[in-house]
């Protein structure tokens, strides 16, 4: 399954109709600072079902909406379409999701363009696997507040992020859980992004302290905790734990927004196969303002902002190998 098809109106800064294609693999979205490329990932999760407007980066639901501008009046409504595939043929059905909102409140849920209630909207996607990829994405301003936190907050949140309670049950399948399969999978990303380091988890959750802590052994025999690494340091291994993470909840979509800036020129090397590696069963849509990353995309998206500041998609690329010279040369 992957996301095929976005179309956006009069969300954010994206007063008029703006459609975007995807393809399974690596979709990269490129454009200055404030071109409304974070925007688009908003849009996405707004359509999978996040209430939350706080985690698409507003305060109040008036911001959701066009504000206005010289050039277009403040949107009345929004509409925002997500079109998913099976497979890259044309003969495969595809699964159409809406979500449209009035400015007086009004919020209708569309499946297949017919309105559906909430619930039964959310049942839909959840058939689809797409339920929890408003989860599985990184955002540029959060990239390392997982390992910000002290290791009691640390447990909590990974904990309620698998949708676990601390029930003893509960407890137990969520240690088995990071054992057996985010350890030896953080260990694989860890293996890509920093090929000298060893890693280990600390998982303190058998006995009555519910911490979860890192140790990262550093070239030269140097341990460390989380919260004592330095920040590039923090990034490379915030983003191996997130995507360790993200595997448990069995999304095929992952949407990362600038995940590398901290990263040094080295580093960007062993991104790009770390990247390749993550995208061999997942499709991302990346936001990058990277070279290194660009390479990998199969389709590229150029974001602009009008003369009054409102989005539009100024270029559009299937990347193939001669379209990837032509840019290497540019
Ligand atoms: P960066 O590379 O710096 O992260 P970006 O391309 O990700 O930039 P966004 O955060 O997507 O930028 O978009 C921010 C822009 O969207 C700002 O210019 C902001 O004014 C505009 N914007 C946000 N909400 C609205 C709205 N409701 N109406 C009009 N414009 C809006
Ligand atoms: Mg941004």
């Amino acid at each position: 399954m992957y996301l095929e098809d976005v179309t956006i109106q009069g969300f954010k800064s994206f007063s008029e109709n703006t459609d975007m294609s995807f393809k399974s693999g690596i979709s990269v979205i490129i454009g200055n600072n404030g071109v409304g490329k974070s925007n688009i990932l908003d849009a996405i999760v707004w359509v999978l079902g996040e209430n939350s407007l706080e985690r698409i980066r507003c305060y109040d639901r008036r911001e959701l909406f066009f504000a206005g501008s010289n050039g277009h009046p403040p949107a009345e409504s929004i509409r925002v379409e997500l079109n998913f595939k099976k497979e890259e043929s044309d003969d495969t059905p595809a699964f159409q999701f809406a979500r449209e909102m009035t400015r007086d409140g009004q919020s209708r849920y569309l499946f297949q363009n017919e309105r559906i209630d909430r619930q039964a909207y959310e049942e839909q996607l959840k058939a689809l696997r797409m339920r929890q990829t408003l989860k599985t994405i990184i955002r540029q301003e959060q990239i390392n507040d997982i390992l910000l936190v002290n290791p009691k907050e640390r447990f909590h949140i990974i904990q309620s992020f698998l949708g676990l309670t601390s029930a003893p049950e509960d407890k137990t399948d969520f240690c088995q859980s990071l054992e057996e399969v985010v350890a030896p999978l953080f260990t694989r990303y860890m293996s890509y992004l920093s090929p000298l380091s060893e890693v280990r988890f600390d998982l303190n959750a058998l006995n009555s302290e519910n911490e979860f802590d890192l140790e990262i052994t550093l070239p030269g025999n140097r341990v460390r905790r989380a919260h004592q690494l330095s920040g590039g340091e923090k990034a490379i291994t915030s983003l191996a734990l997130k995507l360790a993470l993200f595997h448990q909840l069995q999304s095929p979509l992952y949407l990362l927004d600038e995940v590398e800036p901290a990263l040094d020129y080295i580093n960007h090397k062993s991104m790009q196969a770390f990247l390749k590696d993550v995208a061999s069963d997942k499709q991302l849509i990346m936001i990058t303002h990277l070279r290194s990353t660009i390479d990998l995309a199969d389709t590229l998206h150029g974001v602009r902002t009008r003369f009054d500041g409102s989005s539009f998609m100024k270029f559009y690329f299937v990347m193939d190998e001669r379209l990837l010279k032509l840019y290497k040369c540019c």
